[in-house]
C-alpha cells in the first residue's frame, strides 16, 4: 500500500523514494511516512488473523509496495518472554523481555535492515553505504547478501573483531576507521555522496524508523495474548513502560511512532512511557534531559566500553524524543558500564537470556528505575533485549569459570598395560571437578516461586546442598534433622511462623549457632524488628534484593 512522506518541518508531502533524502520544499532531512490510517484501521484486524507472526504482517503500514518474499529470513515476530525470576527479585511481576536476539542476525537492527533492503530492492538500488558500531552493518550485510546489494560498512576500530569478521563474512566491504563513531558517520556520508550511493542516515531513514515501529505493534498484540484483553476496552494492551538502551535513538523514535499510529487507528488508548538508557560515559541526551535543555551538548570522546552505545552527537533525535517523553512521561537515564555488565550476568543467570552489554544496559536501567520507585510494582514493563553476541563475556566472567578434566591417555596397547592405580583415571579426575560435601542451606518458605528463586540464586554461583521446607513446622524438623550451615527463613508461614521457628532453634543448644537470613515480603514493625535483633544475621526484603548481594551475604555466613 502506498505511503506519503511528510516533512516534519514544513508539512510538505510527496511520494516515497529511498534515494530522496531531503524535503523537496525546505530541504529538511526529518520526514516521516504517513498512511491511509482510516482505511487501514478497517481492514487490519481481520487481515492480521490470517498472517504469520512477523514483521511483514503489518505490510500496509510499511513503505514497500510489494515486499519480495524471497528476501525474508524470519525478521520480526520475536518472542515476548515474561521475566519471572527478575520479577520476583525486583518485586515487579509484569516484566517482559522483547527478545530481539532471535532475529536473523541476532539484533533488533534486523528490522531496519529488512525494510530498508526491501525498499532498495524495489527501487532497483544495488549498492549502499552504512556507518555502524557493528550490529547495523551485520544486519544490513545479511539482508544485502540475499538481495544482491553491495554494502560498504564503515565501522570504528573499537568494534570487536568478531563483529567485523561477521560483516566481512557476508561479503560486505569493511572500512575500519580509527576515530569516534560520529566521525565515522561523517566519513561514510561523504564517501556515499562522492559516489552517489544510497546511505543509511540513522533515525532520518524512513525505512529504518518504519522497521523499528513494528516492535510496538508486536508488543501490543503479544501483551494482549499473554495478559488477556485490555481492561479499557481497546483492541490491544500496551505496557506502562518500554525500556531500551539507546545510541542515536532510532529505536524509541520508531517504537513511539508505532504506538501513536495504533492510537490514531483506535487500536489502543494509552501511549506507553519510554525509558531510554545511555551509558554513563556517553550520555549526552541524559545530561540534557536532567538539565532541561532543548538541545544536547555533544560528548566528543565517549568513555564507555559499550561501543554500541557510543553516539556522542544525538542531533535532532534528542529534541524529538524529549518532546515525546514530556508528553507521555518518558525519561532518559544512564547506567555505568559496570552496572550493565552486572545486569548482563544477572539476566543470564536468572532468566537464561544472554544479552550483549548494550542490551544489558536497558536492564541495568530497569533495576535502577525500580529501585528509585519510578517504575511501580504494578506497572507492566517491556524491555527490549536488543542484541546478542559473545565478545564481552571475558569482561563479565573473569577467570575460573570452567573446570578442566584431563583424562589419562589411552594407549593403543591398552590390554597390555597394568591396571591403573587407585586414585588415577576417570574417578580421580571427576573428584577434582567437585568436592563430595557442599555447604548445606535450608530454605523455609511457603511460596514455591520464592523457594525456586532462592534455589536458583544459590545454584547459579556456587555449590550448595539445598533443602526446602514449605512451612514452619517442616522447617524446624529439617533444621533438627539436617543441621544445615545456613537457614533462609520466611516469616509469614502456615502452621508455625518464622518467629516461632527462630525461638525454638535458639532454645536448642544444637541449633542455636546456625546462622539465619530472614527473607520477608512484609514491612516489619519496630516490635518485630526488636524481636529479631541478635537472633538473625541478615534481613532481606523480598522483591528488593539483587542476586549478587544475596550471594555475598550467604557466602560470608557460611565461611
Ligand atoms: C543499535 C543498538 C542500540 C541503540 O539503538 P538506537 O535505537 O539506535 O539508539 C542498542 N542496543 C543494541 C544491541 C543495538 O544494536
Ligand atoms: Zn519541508
Amino acid at each position: 500500500m502506498a505511503c506519503l512522506i511528510e516533512c516534519i518541518d514544513c508539512g510538505h508531502t510527496n511520494h516515497y523514494h529511498p534515494s530522496e533524502f531531503n524535503c523537496p520544499n525546505c530541504k529538511s532531512q526529518w520526514r516521516r511516512a504517513i498512511y491511509d490510517y482510516d482505511n487501514i484501521a478497517k481492514i487490519l484486524p481481520d487481515a492480521l488473523e490470517k498472517r504469520p507472526f512477523g514483521l511483514w504482517r503489518y505490510q500496509e503500514l510499511l513503505p514497500v509496495q510489494k515486499p519480495v518474499t524471497s528476501l525474508r529470513m524470519g525478521e520480526g515476530g520475536t518472542p515476548l518472554i515474561q521475566a519471572v525470576n527478575l520479577g520476583l527479585m525486583l518485586g515487579c511481576p509484569n516484566i517482559f523481555i522483547k527478545d530481539e536476539r532471535q532475529g536473523p542476525s541476532a539484533s533488533f537492527k534486523d528490522r531496519q535492515a529488512a525494510v530498508t533492503i526491501a525498499a532498495l530492492k524495489e527501487a532497483g538500488i544495488t549498492e549502499m553505504v552504512a556507518a555502524s558500531t557493528g550490529n547495523v552493518a551485520i544486519a544490513y550485510s545479511a539482508f544485502a547478501a540475499r538481495a544482491g546489494i553491495k554494502l560498504w560498512a564503515f565501522v570504528t576500530s573499537l568494534v570487536p573483531a568478531v563483529k567485523m569478521r561477521e560483516i566481512a563474512l557476508y561479503g560486505s566491504q569493511v572500512v575500519k576507521v580509527t576515530g569516534s563513531y560520529d566521525q565515522v558517520k561523517k566519513i561514510a556520508a561523504e564517501f556515499a555522496e562522492q559516489r552517489g550511493l544510497y546511505h543509511d542516515m540513522g533515525a532520518r531513514t524512513i525505512t529504518s524508523v518504519e522497521g523499528m515501529k513494528t516492535i510496538a505493534y508486536e508488543i501490543a498484540e503479544q501483551l494482549t495474548e499473554q495478559l488477556g484483553p485490555a481492561t479499557d476496552g481497546s483492541l490491544w494492551r500496551t505496557p506502562t513502560w518500554y525500556i531500551q538502551a539507546i545510541s542515536g535513538g532510532l529505536g524509541p523514535i520508531g517504537v513511539s511512532k508505532g504506538f501513536h499510529e495504533m492510537k490514531r487507528m483506535g487500536f489502543i488508548n494509552e501511549i506507553p512511557s519510554i525509558a531510554a538508557i545511555q551509558a554513563d560515559g556517553c550520555a549526552p541526551m541524559v545530561h540534557a534531559w536532567k538539565q532541561n535543555l532543548e538541545e544536547a551538548n555533544a560528548v566528543i570522546s565517549p568513555k564507555t566500553h559499550i561501543e554500541t552505545l557510543a553516539t556522542g552527537t544525538p542531533g535532532r533525535a534528542y529534541p524529538l524524543l524529549r518532546e515525546e517523553f514530556k508528553e507521555n512521561k518518558g525519561l532518559f537515564e544512564s547506567v555505568t558500564d559496570e552496572e550493565a555488565f552486572r545486569a548482563m550476568h544477572v539476566l543470564a543467570k536468572m532468566e537464561g537470556v544472554s544479552a550483549e552489554p548494550a542490551a544489558a544496559a536497558a536492564f541495568a536501567g530497569l533495576f535502577k528505575l525500580i529501585r528509585a520507585g519510578v517504575i511501580k510494582p504494578t506497572d507492566t514493563v517491556v524491555v527490549n533485549c536488543t542484541g546478542h553476541t559473545m565478545p564481552a563475556e571475558p569482561l563479565v566472567l573473569g577467570s575460573g569459570w570452567a573446570r578442566n578434566v584431563v583424562l589419562p591417555q589411552e594407549s593403543e596397547t591398552a590390554q597390555a598395560e597394568p591396571a591403573p592405580k587407585e586414585g588415577e583415571g576417570l574417578l580421580a579426575a571427576l573428584s577434582r571437578v567437585a568436592p563430595d560435601r557442599f555447604p548445606r542451606v535450608a530454605i523455609a518458605d511457603d511460596t514455591p516461586d520464592a523457594r525456586r528463586l532462592i534455589r536458583r540464586i544459590l545454584q547459579s554461583q556456587g555449590e550448595y546442598t539445598i533443602f526446602e521446607a514449605t512451612n514452619g513446622r517442616e522447617a524446624l524438623e529439617l533444621v533438627n534433622r539436617e543441621r544445615p550451615d545456613l537457614l533462609i527463613l520466611d516469616l509469614m508461614m502456615p502452621e508455625m511462623d518464622g518467629f516461632a521457628v527462630l525461638d525454638a532453634m535458639k532454645n536448642n543448644p544444637d541449633t542455636v549457632h546456625i546462622p539465619v537470613i530472614v527473607s520477608t515480603a512484609k514491612e516489619l514493625t519496630q516490635d518485630e524488628k526488636n524481636l529479631l535483633k541478635g537472633q538473625i544475621q541478615a534481613l532481606m526484603q523480598k522483591g528488593d534484593f539483587m542476586s549478587d548481594e544475596f550471594l555475598d551475604e550467604v557466602k560470608s555466613l557460611i565461611r
